[in-house]
Order: structure tokens, then C-alpha cells, then sequence
């Protein structure tokens, strides 16, 4: 089994992060208690897929592929890719793969979001397609659709695992403050939302590239985090029992709180640069050697700060999604 795995790592170089949900989620897999492990294995061999490694197909990174871009206005009648990538190209997909919880009064500063309702589709698109999966994969005849649909419900709980996914402003100090200063001031308000989306994207980014870089080098403890969660994270042994939508919602919460830390580790890792007015990652102004700073000594008490949350983060996506795949095949 160990050699199957290895050898879909190998043909299958890491293309996505959560840039690389194929990645993590073999090594979710791996990190299934033996028995059901065993028995997914038995049922994807019987439909005919190579072992339980199916689960870690294409499926799992084609929710980022463009089918949930440009959707039409009706399925997302709150409004919410307006304050989450726009309703247009490939950011308009982000309102399925994010969930922002809304403003809490007890947490004024660390829960800060615009607007302060909820906003995002993620857990109901975890709940919509890991119940179909659980359907589909009852019948030897729609099992195959049955491991399509619990790879994308996979991804979609691994999205929430990540901080950036949780939260809207990790950490305030992310916000580009000078740009209240804008005249004339009616601009000032737009201009801080902008450029505050820009920044925190440019981070969300820098984060997802280094975590890819980082889970390449087989001998570091990122892909330990995914194989045994309960070793690295406190509440990761608490992602037990009810329905899919619950438990995306415990995740997306252990995961927000991890945001700040997250958020304030991301600027000191990848620099205050990345808030310079003319830096924007996605459109290729600016970039990162992600391997220097793996690696340089002079960076050890910042990754070490950084790669401490990613791994609680990492290991609380692992526990929540070993716990989705055990729903899916229960009686
Ligand atoms: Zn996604």
C-alpha cells in the first residue's frame, strides 16, 4: 500500500496547494485507522479504482478547476462574492471554497470582518456533497460517482482548514492603514477595502506556495501533521460524530482562531513588503524565493513560528477529513 501511495505521489507532482489538496489528502488517507482504511481499500479495488488512493485523484483539486466560477447570480443569493473575489473569473469561486463566521461582539478585533454577517458557501457545499457520496456509494453502480463526490466534499473541508480560509483579516495588522488617507475622502473607505484584499491575498498566497514547498521535502514534519493529527494538535481528537456540516463548522472555527498567529507569522516570515502598494502576487508584481526561505538560518525562529500553526492547521484538516470519510461509509 505504502509503495501504491508513493508511486501516485510520484507521477503526480504537486500542482495545486491547499495549492495541493492530492498531496494531503493521500496523506489524510494514510492516516485512516487500519481497519477502515482496509475495508476502503477492499471497496474502491472491487469498483475497479487502484485502493483507497482513489479518494486522492483529479477530483480533489477539480473544485479549484473552474467549475464553481462565474456562477449565476441565483446561486449565491446573499450576494457574498461580492466581498469574496468578485463575481467574475477564477476568484469568483471563492465564496465555496471560504467561510467567514460574522462579527462577534466578545471578539471585536480577532472576529473584524466586512461586512460582519456570515459569509460563504463551504460548509453547505461539505454537507451537499459528502450526503450525496454517502448515497451514491451504497451501489456498486454509482460507486465510482460516490468517490467523485467525497473527493470534492474532501476538498471543500480541507479549504476550511486552512486559516486563510476562516477568516477575512487574519490579523489587523494586515489592514494597509495609509490608505485612509486617500483624498478625496469619500475614496479613502474604498480604497482601504481594496487595497486591504490585495495585501491579504498576497499572504493567503505567499502561505499556500510556501506550504507546497515545504510538504515537498519529504524529511521535514509538515506531512507528519497530516498523518498523525492527534500528536500535533490539542482539539484534533475531537472531530467525532455528527454530520458533515457540523463538522465543517468545528474545523472552520479551530481554524479561525488559529488566524492571528497565522496572520502575524505570515508578515514576519514573508516580509511587511508584500503590503507595498505596487506588490500584487496574483498578477506576477513581485515574487518569492519560497525555497531560500525554507531553508536560510537566519529565518529559523520565524518558519519554526509559522510552520507551529500550519501544522495545528494541517492537523486538524487531517482529523476532520478522516472523520468525513468514516461518514461517508457508514452502515
Ligand atoms: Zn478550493
Amino acid at each position: 500500500m505504502v509503495l501504491a501511495l508513493a508511486i501516485v505521489l510520484l507521477i503526480n507532482p504537486s500542482a495545486f496547494a491547499w495549492n495541493n489538496h492530492h498531496g494531503i489528502t493521500l496523506r489524510i488517507i494514510r492516516a485512516m485507522p487500519k481497519t477502515s482504511f482496509e475495508r476502503l481499500d477492499r471497496l474502491a479495488r472491487q469498483a475497479g479504482f487502484p485502493g483507497a488512493s482513489a479518494l486522492a485523484g483529479p477530483a480533489v483539486d477539480e473544485p479549484d478547476g473552474g467549475m464553481d466560477q462565474n456562477l449565476d447570480a441565483s446561486l449565491d443569493p446573499p450576494g457574498d462574492r461580492k466581498y469574496m473575489g468578485g463575481e467574475k473569473g477564477p476568484n469568483s469561486q471563492g465564496f465555496r471554497h471560504m467561510y467567514f463566521a460574522g462579527w462577534q461582539i466578545q471578539s471585536p478585533l480577532v472576529t473584524f470582518q466586512f461586512p460582519p454577517r456570515a459569509l460563504g458557501q463551504a460548509p453547505l457545499r461539505v454537507q451537499k456533497t459528502a450526503e450525496l457520496a454517502k448515497k451514491l456509494l451504497q451501489k456498486p453502480a454509482t460507486f465510482g460517482e460516490g468517490m467523485k463526490q467525497l473527493s470534492w466534499a474532501l476538498h471543500y473541508l480541507e479549504d476550511l482548514g486552512n486559516p486563510y480560509h476562516s477568516s477575512q483579516i487574519p490579523t489587523l495588522r494586515m489592514v494597509p492603514w495609509q490608505a485612509l488617507w486617500t483624498w478625496p475622502p469619500q475614496k479613502a473607505f474604498e480604497d482601504l477595502v481594496s487595497q486591504s484584499s490585495r495585501v491579504i491575498s498576497n499572504y493567503h498566497r505567499a502561505f499556500e506556495n510556501y506550504i507546497e514547498v515545504r510538504m515537498n521535502y519529504a524529511f521535514t514534519e509538515l506531512p507528519d501533521c497530516l498523518k498523525h493529527p492527534t500528536r500535533h494538535s490539542k482539539t484534533a481528537a475531537a472531530y467525532t460524530g455528527g454530520l458533515p456540516q457540523e463538522l465543517a463548522l468545528r474545523l472552520n472555527s479551530d481554524s479561525r482562531a488559529l488566524a492571528p498567529a497565522l496572520g502575524r507569522a505570515s508578515i514576519n516570515l514573508f516580509g511587511e513588503w508584500l503590503k507595498l502598494r505596487d506588490i500584487d502576487l496574483a498578477e506576477g508584481r513581485g515574487k518569492i524565493n519560497y525555497e531560500d526561505l525554507a531553508r536560510r538560518p537566519d529565518l529559523n525562529s520565524q518558519r519554526m513560528d509559522l510552520e507551529k500553526t500550519a501544522c495545528i492547521a494541517l492537523a486538524n484538516t487531517s482529523a476532520a477529513s478522516v472523520r468525513l470519510i468514516l461518514w461517508a461509509f457508514e452502515e
